[in-house]
């Protein structure tokens, strides 16, 4: 496969120089494949539905051709996915697509998994370690710590500001032993990341350690999240007969979004063939993609703190991926989108548990009231001429091509839920009045030790640390 840039189309690189660097240094622009080629039409066909990793095998075969053979691939995909998504029915017409069966617990192991593993491969022939170095504020660099650890080749140091993250949070990153670190850093996450900017312009470093990063941006997180969008719309086609008597239903994907990563995979499902009619954009209250829909006009913005914490973006890196797929008049044919304001998302989950019985994170939440909101009358109101006001939560005013199989009852509903409530235990527990029940994994990461190291926001200590330990 051949991937270009978002930003220079004359671009050409082969996916290793797509994966080793991240981004294209040169041009500031992300990569993206030159065509997005549709899955086999025995596999799309299939029913019962095909398992998660053969989907996951047969949709990254095209995009790593030439340069991982059919049984090395097998093997990444067989050791990144020892888990799979899971589709749980909510009523007849709604489904949570749950992606938190991972190790830590949400949906980011699944891009993490195979990005370790694909550099892990590319690095196989290399004398020396390569040093990834995470700045996060939470959720990014547990995935990415878990993702690479053991992982044959490569070394990670993850920084985070002291203090500033939850206590899960920071047991999650601070408690792995062997190739994977965390540096508890005096300062914000601001301070983090400027550390580990300057440790990639230091040439003198660079050429004693062999430097890479983690970023979400890198394809090789993109694609494989694709993989359950594929796996979740075929099985959702298959079932929504028996469950609703719907026969080849409107697959409405509900996605929370932050960068728009996660959403930016589901496009690409499309375009290789997954029966997706729709998406609905659903962010808290950095709304800045809903704007863009809703104004037509673009504007990056600084974040705010939300309870759903890992969409707290501002500025969505992926929006120019998005751009370069797309037109702003196909993406609002294609879109509907939705925002919720803090109290909205107390009150989601609130609902979404006395309604359903379901208990769903602060993410989820937002997506489980978009789309209860446009089957019970907001899509109708939209299609009737009555919008609701762009900078007030809810539904934004464009009016997507899929409408009237909303209120022709032809469409069902897929939310996905990014994260497990148990990550979020205090903002649910406020909500619906009792605790998500805790996944086994992350009880078990609670009781180990911590052994952060901590690090003064200061680049000449964190250099020096860098050069006596690494
Ligand atoms: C990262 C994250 C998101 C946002 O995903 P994007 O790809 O950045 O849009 C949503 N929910 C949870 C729990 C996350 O960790």
């Amino acid at each position: 496969m051949i991937y270009t840039d978002t930003r220079d189309s004359s671009v050409k690189v082969d996916f290793r120089t797509a994966v080793m660097g991240g981004m294209n240094q040169a041009t500031g622009g992300l990569y993206i494949p030159v065509e997005f080629p549709k899955l086999d039409k025995s596999l799309l066909t299939k029913d019962p539905a095909p398992s998660f990793r053969d989907i996951a095998f047969n949709m990254a075969k095209p995009y790593v051709e030439g340069e991982i053979p059919d049984e090395d691939l097998a093997a990444i995909i067989q050791d990144a996915y020892p888990f799979s998504p899971k589709v749980a029915p909510l009523d007849s017409i709604s489904y949570v697509l749950e992606l938190f069966h991972g190790p830590t617990c949400a949906f980011k192991d699944f891009g993490a998994r195979f990005m370790a593993r694909t550099m892990s491969y590319f690095n196989r022939n290399e004398a020396t370690p390569l040093h990834i170095l995470v700045a996060t504020s939470g959720d990014t660099g547990s995935a990415v710590g878990s993702a690479f650890h053991n992982v044959p080749g490569l070394d990670v140091t993850i920084l985070y500001p002291e203090g500033k993250v939850s206590q899960l949070q920071e047991k999650q990153l601070s408690t792995f032993t062997g190739n994977v670190r965390a540096l508890k850093v005096k300062g914000t996450f601001d301070d983090c990341q400027k550390l580990v900017k300057t440790a990639f312009t230091d040439t003198e470093l660079r050429s004693k350690l062999r430097l890479s990063s983690a970023n979400s941006i890198n394809i090789a997180r993109l694609l494989p999240q694709s993989f359950y969008y594929m796996y979740s719309s075929l099985l959702v086609r298959n079932r929504s007969a028996m469950d609703n008597k719907i026969q080849d239903p409107a697959i409405i994907m509900i996605v929370p979004s932050g960068n728009f990563g996660n959403l930016t995979s589901g496009l690409i499902a499309k375009e290789m063939g997954a029966p997706i009619e729709g998406f609905v954009a659903a962010t808290n209250s950095n709304r800045t993609i809903p704007d863009w829909i809703a104004t037509g006009d673009y504007n990056a913005r600084p974040s705010v703190e939300t309870y759903a914490n890992a969409m707290d973006v501002g500025a969505p890196s992926n929006y120019e991926r998005i751009k370069a797929m797309y037109s702003l008049e196909e993406v609002r044919t294609s879109f509907a989108s939705y925002w919720l304001d803090n109290k909205g998302i107390m009150d989601a989950i609130q609902a979404c548990n006395g309604k359903t019985g379901y208990i769903i994170d602060p993410h989820g939440a937002i997506g489980w009231k978009a789309w209860e909101d446009i089957k019970t009358g907001a899509m109708e109101n939209l299609i009737n001429g009555i919008k609701n006001d762009y900078d007030k939560p809810g539904l934004t005013p464009n009016l997507p091509n899929w409408a009237n199989k909303v209120t022709d009852k032809k469409a069902v509903g897929v939310i996905l839920e990014t994260a497990s409530p148990a990550k979020f235990g205090s903002t649910v527990t406020e909500a619906i009045g009792k605790e998500p029940p805790i996944p086994a994994r992350l009880e078990e990461v609670l009781r180990l030790p911590d052994r952060a190291i901590p690090m003064e926001n200061d680049y000449n200590l964190f250099k020096e640390w860098l050069l006596n330990n690494l």
